[in-house]
């Protein structure tokens, strides 16, 4: 085995294909596995601040994604509990002269079609279906990982884009499972022409309140509508019934407008998701195993920044192996460092977040006079540090 055996890249989500793609535009050759028996996502909406465009446009993947995501007129925040608005970010012509990237909502299995045709156009990717992997021995000049149907895979290294649960995280940090934040997720995507709610359709809305959390915006063109609520939940299980799930979504929102609760009556409930955070670690690699994505450092979704986070640095890593020249411990020393601060502070802000959604009480009077000063000049240099974009290693040489 040696350095110019194909690089693994155990899961294809958004990640590990920015991974692939970056890797193979720089003609070096992937396997990608995946445990799924296809390549596919979850199918609900994602949104993408300015700074993943500083990728798509170094993968010439731009116009594709545009061409399947909506732009919505603004992000807007409401008090749930009286209805008013409490932040305005226009995402308009001023905050596209500002950021030189457009702030965008997709459908998440739009984007993912996208990645995943290019990485079909290109030789140089494999993509295994229906290879979930168990295990993985680090050989020093090379590693074999083994898939649950008994299969083994060997490459020059690995790069593990395998989510939040990642098994290689845990074989690599040991730390266990994400804290549960205590509070669960139920999505849904309703035809647009079925929404009964009073609410904004070309906007991305927060509605914050005490203890629960709603967000919706627009999909595939102002066609659907896509909502997440959020609530603090004592379960701890992903799959329920229709109605025990209903009679704790009434508790939870009983004093919220009654827009949210017509959005809530639209809902599929059957199905949640567990919320959980991890607390930055340093290190995400060890000999030439290296962690990407929400496997290295997931975030609450507070900053919607979790996939960027991970198309960022699939793309970063993509380069830093290439200029490192077969020396993946530098590639990965130097992609630690590269990365390190900028995720850590999206995990850190995320968590510090939490609290400012769902204030009550006193917490609630001081968050809603604190916003009302905050104009849009205020707010985009809030969030410069995370629509600027991260520096990317340069775009020339070889
Ligand atoms: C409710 C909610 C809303 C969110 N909204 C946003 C948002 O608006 N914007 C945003 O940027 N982020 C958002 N996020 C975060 C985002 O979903 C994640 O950060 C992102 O998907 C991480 O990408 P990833 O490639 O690291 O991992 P994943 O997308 O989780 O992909 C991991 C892949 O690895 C595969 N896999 C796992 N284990 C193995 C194995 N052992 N062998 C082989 N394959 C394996 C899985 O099947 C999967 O395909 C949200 C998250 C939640 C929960």
């Amino acid at each position: 085995m040696s350095n110019s055996d194909p690089i693994l890249i155990v899961g294809g989500g958004l990640g590990g294909l920015t991974a692939a793609l970056a890797l193979a535009h720089r003609g070096h050759a992937t396997r990608v596995l995946e445990g799924a028996p296809e390549f596919g996502a979850i199918g609900y909406g994602i949104q993408f601040g300015p700074n993943v465009f500083h990728v798509f446009d170094r993968l010439g993947l731009r116009e594709q994604v545009l061409a399947v995501a909506d732009s919505p007129v603004a992000l807007l925040m409401f008090d749930a509990l009286d209805g008013k608005e409490l932040i305005r970010i226009p995402t308009g012509a001023s905050f596209n002269a500002r950021f030189k990237h457009p702030y965008i909502v997709v459908h998440r299995i739009d984007v993912h079609n996208v990645l995943l045709y290019a990485c079909r156009r290109h030789d140089a990717i494999e993509l295994v279906p229906e290879a979930m992997v168990m295990g993985f021995a680090d050989r020093g000049d090379s590693v074999a990982v083994a898939t649950a149907d008994g299969r083994t895979f060997t490459g020059a290294a690995v790069i593990a884009a395998d989510g939040v649960r990642s098994l290689f995280r845990a074989k690599l940090l040991g730390d266990g499972e994400p804290h549960p934040v205590g509070y669960a997720a139920h999505r849904t995507i309703v035809p647009m022409a079925e929404l009964k709610a009073d609410v904004p359709r070309d906007c991305v809305v927060l509605w914050g309140g005490p203890g629960f959390h709603i967000v919706h915006y627009p999909l595939r063109h102002g066609s659907l509508f896509n909502v997440v609520a959020v609530f603090r939940t004592g379960t701890h299980g992903e799959k329920g019934d229709a109605a025990s799930h209903l009679a704790e979504l009434q508790r939870s929102y009983r004093d919220a407008q009654p827009a949210m609760r017509d959005l809530l009556a639209m809902m599929e409930i059957t199905r949640r998701w567990q919320i959980g955070y991890r607390d930055p670690v340093r290190h995400w690699h060890r000999g030439r195993v290296v962690l990407i994505g929400d496997a290295a450092h997931a975030a609450l979704q507070s900053l919607a920044q979790g996939a960027c986070m991970a198309i960022e640095d699939g793309f970063c890593l993509a380069e830093l192996i290439h200029t490192s020249a077969g020396d993946f411990a530098a590639a990965f020393r130097r992609f630690e460092a590269a990365r390190l601060l900028r995720t850590a502070r999206v995990q850190l802000e995320s968590r510090a977040m939490w609290p400012f959604y769902h204030a009550e009480g006193i917490a609630r009077d001081v968050r809603n006079a604190t916003v009302a000063d905050w104009d849009e000049r205020h707010l985009f240099a809030c969030l410069a540090w995370l629509y600027d974009g991260a520096p990317l290693p340069a775009a020339a040489g070889g």
